[in-house]
């Protein structure tokens, strides 16, 4: 069995429960919620019954360990997340406003997870992984871009495969280096999910046709697009798919993402067809937006299996 591997921030996420501007006057928190894209992901690779590990640091503290029990309960290999005795685990406080969009204060570079190196346990992982997912948010730091690119070479050159989201944050493409680094990953990317506008990004065209044709033939087998509630679609050399989304009630839209491309690189691993792989990812995606809290909206096959057997039309 393939076993997926990724490499970035593991930290809580304290959300406060009601909305409005920022944190400039005191309000109600509720927290900690396990965190970070990649941790999420993996989390969800795990459910799936899908072998999964990540490497990160995290300190010794409760905000580190309420992440390592989420990860292992739900069946991820934690050998590669170091416990550093003098770091503190990243956290990012949330703040949903009213139009919907969300005001964050991050502490992520500064703590344990912004010194993930390759080397020791994690670097044993590597050898023992056939496939990376480099999530574009884990780029946030010299050393976590370098260990990102290393495991990512590696399980390369060891016949791996390769999926990538680069689930952007604007202040991480304009820090310096950047722009180089992802076009390393986007040079070994077998999978790339992309949402939205994130296409032309990485691919710039007048249509999004176009843009999917262009990194078709630099090398990408695959473009698979989250669209949101709208659904997502998929292209490779030889069919094109599009899913609508699934009806639900949108609680907190945190985590869809990587539910959504953990789901699908899980299935695509295990050989389902494309159609298969986007109606179970479109399925975690949408599940994973009726939870309040990032990794809380994660799911097991059964539960995939269901609200897909509810919509059946
Ligand atoms: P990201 O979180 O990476 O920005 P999207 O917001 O496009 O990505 O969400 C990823 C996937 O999750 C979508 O392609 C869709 O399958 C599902 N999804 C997201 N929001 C909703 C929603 N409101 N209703 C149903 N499905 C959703």
């Amino acid at each position: 069995q393939s076993k997926v591997l990724t490499i970035g921030e593991v930290l809580v996420e304290i959300v406060a429960t009601e909305r409005g501007d920022g944190f400039r006057e005191p309000v109600k928190l509720i927290g900690p919620f396990p965190s970070g894209a990649p941790a999420i992901f993996i989390d969800q690779v795990g459910k799936l019954g899908q072998a999964a590990a990540i490497i990160s640091r995290v300190g010794d503290d409760d905000f580190g360990h309420v992440n390592l029990d989420r990860l292992k309960r739900d069946g991820v290999d934690v050998s590669g997340i170091e416990v550093d005795p003098l770091g503190t685990t990243g956290s990012a406080f949330v703040r949903y406003r009213e139009d919907g969009g969300r005001n964050f204060v991050f502490n992520i570079r500064h703590s344990a997870c912004g010194t993930i190196e390759l080397k020791g346990p994690a670097a044993d992982l590597v050898e023992s992984c056939t496939h990376m997912h480099v999530m574009g948010s884990s780029l946030y730091a010299p050393s976590v871009v370098d260990a990102v690119l290393k495991a990512t070479r590696t399980i390369k050159e060891n016949g791996g495969t390769v999926s990538f989201d680069p689930n952007l944050r604007a202040e991480i493409l304009n820090s310096p280096g950047m722009r180089e680094a992802l076009a390393t990953v986007l040079a070994e990317t077998d999978l790339f999910l992309p949402s939205g506008e994130e296409l032309f990004l990485f691919s710039p065209a007048d249509s999004e046709a176009e843009a999917i044709a262009n990194l078709l033939k630099s090398g990408v087998k695959a473009v698979v697009l989250k669209r949101g509630a709208a659904g997502a679609s998929y292209v490779d050399a030889t069919r094109e798919i599009s899913l609508p989304g699934f009806r639900v009630t949108e609680v907190d839209p945190t985590g869809a993402g990587d539910c959504f491309g953990a789901t699908f690189v899980t299935f695509w691993l295990g050989g389902a067809d494309p159609e298969t792989a986007l109606r179970y990812a479109n399925a975690a995606g949408a599940r994973a937006v009726t939870r309040s809290g990032p990794m809380e909206g994660a799911s097991t096959r059964a539960e995939l299996d269901a609200l897909i057997a509810e919509q059946r039309s």
